[in-house]
């Protein structure tokens, strides 16, 4: 039986490798909790901040942060599951040895190689990393959910990989040995490793600036940008009737993922607000010369991938497409356009971010739900 009875002084939970955060005072460990103490005072919305507050975290009320208080509720409405869609048609496709060409074939395959452990930093770059620093309740709120979208993810490509009776071993250990994507996850590690860095605090203009620029990087650059050349290469697929299973759980992916880009771009956003001193010159430049930089390894990645045209696309495409992506994001975060003129080839990839989930896009969905009354506890 658990007892807390021993624990004489404030420390850390147990279990929790952290110290307690300022002004929290769990339940169980409190002595005299009858009367609130000489420092306590209800937390106002002035108190509230997205980065450095010293406001009550476990407070998600007054609401300060409505932006993402709605996002976390527009999530939760959009969820969805892996196994809620039908792949029996792309297995049947990925067995007929004519089913596919071996273009297409490698695309589906660099494709997963990528994401199956790209969601997974996603995730681990939020849980270890992000949710620490960020002191807004709301946005925590969002955080919390988003995360748990990084693993419906993760389980998304592992369920297509097991579908398929892909090589398991040869996908997820692509990121080390496929040059175009282990040079992609090079790129982000060390602004994940800034995050989740158990040294690394903010509270001075540095330390803010680099988490700010940790944010921007995977807001912008991993969620904006390097997921945009594999997404649109398997809806491409879906649009052709191939690989409509996967097709879909893509667009779903895509559709939570693009929140995850605007969430994190609004987040950035306030920071600024709150903080103007940390958006001078030349951090604006620098965050500019990351975004060249990340789109020349996204555009590296679009060649590995596709070697010769296939589906209707190719590489040069998506150098186009990329600066209109690098452009629309420095546009989202007050950076001057890289690309001037960089226009949109894939009109259809802005329609596919505004599915919603009632539309059964390539009518494959399973359209059965294990509803709370349905489960049993015997
Ligand atoms: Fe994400």
């Amino acid at each position: 039986m658990l007892s807390f009875e021993d624990d004489s002084s404030l420390t850390g939970l147990p279990g929790l490798a952290i110290p307690p955060t300022s002004g929290f005072v769990p339940a169980t460990v409190a002595r005299a909790p009858a009367e609130p103490s000489a420092t306590h005072r209800r937390v106002s919305v002035e108190d509230k901040k997205v980065i450095n507050s010293k406001a009550d975290v476990n407070q998600l009320v007054p609401f300060k942060y409505r932006w993402a208080w709605e996002k976390y509720l527009a999530a939760c409405a959009n969820h969805w599951m892996p196994q809620e869609i039908n792949m029996s048609r792309d297995i049947q496709l990925w067995k007929d040895p004519r089913g596919l060409t071996d273009d297409e074939r490698r695309v589906v395959k660099r494709n997963l190689g990528f994401f199956v452990t790209a969601d997974s930093l996603a995730a681990n770059n939020i849980v270890l990393g992000t949710y620490r620093h960020i002191t807004a309740p709301e946005c925590r709120q969002y955080l919390l959910r988003q995360a748990f979208e990084e693993a419906i993810h993760t389980h998304a490509y592992q369920y297509i990989v097991e579908s398929l009776d892909l090589d398991e071993s040869e996908i997820f250990n692509a990121y080390h040995e496929v040059p175009s994507i282990r040079e992609k996850d090079e790129f982000l590690v060390p602004f994940i490793d800034t995050l989740t860095d158990p040294a690394f605090v903010t509270g001075t203009p540095e330390a803010d600036q680099k988490l700010l620029r940790s944010l921007i990087v995977f807001s912008c650059l991993m969620e904006g940008l390097f997921f945009y050349v594999g997404f649109a290469q398997i809806l491409a697929l879906g649009r052709q009737n191939k690989m409509t299973g996967a097709a879909e759980q893509y667009m779903y992916i895509l559709r939570d993922e693009s929140m995850h880009c605007n969430f994190g771009i609004d987040l950035v956003n306030q920071i600024k607000l709150e903080n103007p001193h940390l958006w001078t010159a030349r951090f604006r430049e620098e965050m500019q010369e990351l975004f060249r930089r990340a789109v020349e390894l996204e555009y590296r990645y679009a060649e590995d991938t596709m070697p010769r045209g296939v589906l209707g696309l190719n590489a040069p495409m998506f150098k186009e497409y990329l600066r209109f992506i690098a452009n629309r994001r420095c546009q989202q975060i007050g950076l001057d356009s890289l690309f001037p003129g960089a226009a949109n080839p894939f009109p259809w990839m802005s329609e596919m971010v505004d599915l919603k989930k009632e539309r059964n896009f390539f009518e494959t969905r399973v359209i059965e739900y294990q509803s709370g009354g349905a489960l049993s506890w015997d």
